[in-house]
Formats: C-alpha cells, sequence, structure tokens
C-alpha cells in the first residue's frame, strides 16, 4: 500500500478545476443566467456522462459482481413518519454561528476552539452569535394547504428507502442474510456552507449500499466492506497515495453508528470524507420496528425459524462528489512537443504545456474520438464511416474542426483516452492511426481491428502517471 501524502501535490487548483469544468461542459452552475442559485449545480454534456459511467461502475461493483446484493430505487418523498423513526428530524442538525458584523454564516464545528470561545469572527475579527442547531432537511408541504398534516421532507439519505423495503426484498427475491442492497439517487440537504465547487452541494447524488447482517459477523462484515471498497478506488486507477481512511472520534460519531471510516481523498483543498464506511447496528430498523409497529426481524429459515433484528454495515460514497474526486485525480498538466502528425516522422515545433485529464477508459465521457486529417477527398466521409461502426460499442466523438494538434488536445482536455486519425494512406491501405491520450504514442493498425484493440486497451490500461 502507498503511503498517504501529508499534503496536495499536483497541478490541479478548485480554480483551474472549476473553470475546465465549465469550459468543456462538464459542470455549470444552476440557473446561471439569474446569477447562480447557490448549492445546486448542472450537469452539462460530458459531465452527465462522467456521472452516469461513474454510476454504472459502481453498480456493477456492487450488484453485478456481488451475487447477494440487489438493487432497488426507492422515491425521493417518504412518509414523514420515517424521518423521525430516523432520528434525522431530531438530530440531523448542524451547529450554526453568524458574525454579527459582516454577516457571514459558519458551521460552528468549522472553526477553531478559541475562535469559538472568543465569539470571534474568523473573516472580520466581528463578534459572533451564540451557536444554535439548524436542521439539515429541507420541507415542504404535500397536497394543496400549507399546513403542518401535508410536511413533508426530501430525503437527506437515500439510506431509509432501503430500510422500510429490505422485507420486501427479501420476499420478492428470495435473499438471505448476509445480502445488500443498492441504490443510487438524489439527496437533499440545507447545508449551510456550500463551497468548494460540487463537493458539498445542497442537492446532491449518492451511491449507497445496505449490507444486512447476523449480529455478531458486523465487526467482520464491517472490516470486510473497508477492504473491498478501499480495493475499488485502486481499480478505477485512482491516485492511492491521495486517499486515506479517517477514524470518527466520539464526538464525530452520527447518532446510530457503532463504528465509522471515512476514506478520505487529497482534494486540492485538502483531506476531505469522499465515502463512508458505517457499522449502523440495529439502530434503523429497530427505530422503524417501533415507529411503524411492523414486525421487520429477519426469519432465519435455516436455522430452526430464528428471529432477529440483523445489523447493517453501510458504505455510503457521493456520487457527484466522486466525480469531483475524478477531476482533480485525473487532472495534469505537462509539457509536451506537438503531436506528430500521422504519417510524418517526428513532432515539429516547441515545447507547450498540455492540460489532460487521465480518466481510465472505462469511465472517460469519450471513450474514442475520430479525426480526419483533412475534411477534403474524402476524408471526412471515411471518418463519419468509422465513426458510425464504433458507435455502437462505444462512447464516440466525431471533430473535423482545426488543425490536427489542437484537436488531440481538445480530446486531452476532455480526458479522451484514444483518437483514431483518418489520412490519405487510409484511403489507401484501410489502415488509421490510433494516438493514446497518456503516452501521446501512436500506433498504425487496420481499421477492421480498432475495436478489438480498444476493448483490449480499456481492459489492461495502466496509469502511467
Ligand atoms: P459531512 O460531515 O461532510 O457533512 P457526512 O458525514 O454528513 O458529511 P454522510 O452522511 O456520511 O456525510 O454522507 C455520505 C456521503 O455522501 C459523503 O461521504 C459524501 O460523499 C456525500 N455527501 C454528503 N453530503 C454531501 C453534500 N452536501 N454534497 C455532496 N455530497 C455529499
Amino acid at each position: 500500500m502507498s503511503e498517504a501524502l501529508t499534503e496536495y501535490q499536483g497541478p490541479a487548483t478548485m480554480e483551474k478545476i472549476t473553470s475546465l469544468a465549465k469550459r468543456r461542459g462538464f459542470v455549470f452552475q444552476s440557473s446561471e443566467i439569474y446569477g447562480g442559485q447557490n448549492g445546486a449545480w448542472d450537469y452539462g454534456p460530458l459531465g452527465i456522462e462522467l456521472k452516469n459511467r461513474i454510476a454504472q461502475a459502481w453498480w456493477k461493483e456492487m450488484t453485478r459482481l456481488n451475487d447477494n446484493i440487489a438493487g432497488l430505487d426507492a422515491a425521493i418523498l417518504m412518509h414523514p413518519r420515517t424521518w423521525e423513526a430516523s432520528g434525522h428530524v431530531e438530530n440531523f442538525t448542524d451547529p450554526l454561528v453568524d458574525c454579527k458584523k459582516c454577516k457571514t454564516r459558519f458551521r460552528a464545528d468549522m472553526i477553531s476552539e478559541e475562535n469559538l470561545a472568543a465569539k470571534k469572527c474568523p473573516e472580520c475579527g466581528g463578534e459572533l452569535t451564540d451557536t444554535r442547531k439548524f436542521n439539515l432537511m429541507f420541507k415542504t408541504h404535500i397536497g394543496p394547504t400549507e399546513d403542518n398534516a401535508g410536511t413533508i421532507y426530501l430525503r437527506p439519505e437515500t439510506a431509509q428507502g432501503i430500510y422500510v423495503n429490505y422485507k420486501n426484498v427479501i420476499q420478492s427475491s428470495r435473499m438471505k442474510i448476509p445480502f445488500g442492497i443498492a441504490q443510487i439517487g438524489k439527496a437533499f440537504r440545507n447545508e449551510i456552507v456550500t463551497k468548494n465547487f460540487i463537493f458539498r452541494t445542497c442537492e446532491f447524488e449518492q451511491m449507497e449500499m445496505q449490507f444486512f447482517v447476523k449480529p455478531g459477523s458486523d465487526v467482520e462484515w464491517f472490516n470486510e466492506w473497508k477492504k473491498r471498497r478501499w480495493a475499488y478506488y485502486e481499480k478505477l486507477g485512482v491516485k492511492m497515495e491521495r486517499l486515506r481512511w479517517h477514524q470518527h472520534g466520539p464526538d464525530e460519531l452520527a447518532h446510530y453508528a457503532k463504528d465509522a471510516y471515512d476514506i478520505q481523498y487529497l482534494f486540492p483543498m485538502g483531506w476531505r470524507e469522499l465515502e463512508g464506511v458505517h457499522n449502523r447496528t440495529d439502530y434503523d430498523l429497530t427505530r422503524h420496528i417501533e415507529f411503524s409497529g411492523k414486525d421487520l426481524q429477519y426469519i432465519d429459515q435455516d436455522n430452526n425459524n430464528e428471529r432477529y433484528i440483523p445489523y447493517i454495515i453501510e458504505t455510503s460514497a457521493g456520487l457527484t462528489r466522486t466525480l469531483l474526486m475524478l477531476l482533480c485525480d485525473s487532472y495534469d498538466e505537462e509539457q509536451v512537443l506537438p503531436d506528430k502528425k500521422p504519417g510524418t516522422e517526428a513532432s515539429e515545433g516547441a515545447l507547450d504545456i498540455r492540460t489532460v485529464l487521465r480518466f481510465h477508459p472505462s469511465i472517460a465521457p469519450v471513450t474514442a474520438a475520430v479525426l480526419p486529417l483533412m475534411k477534403k477527398d474524402g476524408l471526412a466521409e471515411l471518418a463519419q464511416d468509422i465513426r458510425n461502426e464504433l458507435k455502437e460499442d462505444f462512447a464516440v466523438d466525431y471533430d473535423q474542426a482545426g488543425a490536427i494538434g489542437r484537436r488531440y488536445r481538445r480530446q486531452d482536455e476532455a480526458g479522451t483516452p484514444f483518437c483514431v486519425t483518418v489520412d490519405y494512406q487510409s484511403k489507401d491501405d484501410g489502415t488509421v492511426t490510433l494516438r493514446f491520450r497518456d503516452s501521446m504514442e501512436q500506433v498504425r493498425l487496420p481499421r477492421q481491428s480498432l475495436s478489438e484493440r480498444l476493448r483490449k486497451e480499456i481492459k489492461e490500461y495502466k496509469r502511467i502517471k
């Protein structure tokens, strides 16, 4: 295992990431023409592809590669009693202070103890208000009247949708403990401080898996899921020295948790939580039994119908936060010579800085871009024909605008791992040039073997930098 770094070393800054994300259509500010909406972001053409790819990779890892994990998609709006049972109405709060002078709002647990004790604003030195509790759930009304009877919440986590359905899943799919339920979906939190781009937003997406186990085997399964989730990031090609475990101390532990570890990632602004692995014990199911009056005990038919309330191990990752992590992790700048023109021996021109996103090819929004060297002499038609052939199996882009070197750089910045260039020789002998994003190397190969080669390259991909 590589040693975790102590501080961020790399070319990315949040400003560069935010600006690239906008420029290339990954992420836009929500309602930008009205000045933007705090805590909300829109995913553009490349962003939605990337988000979908991350979700698919997680889904495959959790459901398809695990025989004992089933999927679910529960509604965002749940019966309000759910949130009383879960403890969110009472406990899902952040401590909040305001500066009386500059009006900045802070989470009290995010400013230094000295400042808090002295009631001194860390921004302007003004006086701070007393700390008060602020519930993070978005409350709205269902039905035509805005009275308390119609109060309903936007879910602050996807987990509860899984707990209230766990018996339905057992009954409909013959699951036996130990087993898990996976879900990807939106969650909403009225966050006090939303900075650092999409890191902490009011509307976001989670990828959660709840694993139901027999009490007593929970510690073992907790350790097992810690191991598996760590290995997952390695598989995604993440720089492992930028990951570390952080165990929750007694002050941080959520009201439902017996033990909790976060996988933290070293973002340009420092170490921050990426995913939590929690031992939620039988807290949630016990509370739902209490509040719903339904028997949610598990009946172990292989063991004399023994009844018990399962313990739950949760792995909870932010989908949109993972997207930000992957943008930061894959971002690179390097000084290079221009790409050589297909068909020539050496590159010509001066050293230049290129920006490149080194996404794993299975995650990259565009897998391959097809580029005709020239528009004329039938090269564009040939390139489009190749694009049409590849697009059944791969996410393919087509670009014929501008000098070939500039087009390679555009694809680098979008994180496209492969470019297929069509030149005059392609017309004569049916070969094309395959150019690799990371090494900028080029190989010539027959058009017919492109698909197979791409599949092989994706499967055997190793990050070189
Ligand atoms: P924090 O203490 O940073 O507010 P948390 O410990 O409350 O976060 P969890 O409730 O464990 O977070 O949520 C699980 C995962 O969901 C987090 O690891 C993170 O990836 C994601 N997440 C939580 N809140 C947000 C948010 N406001 N915006 C984006 N992602 C979030």
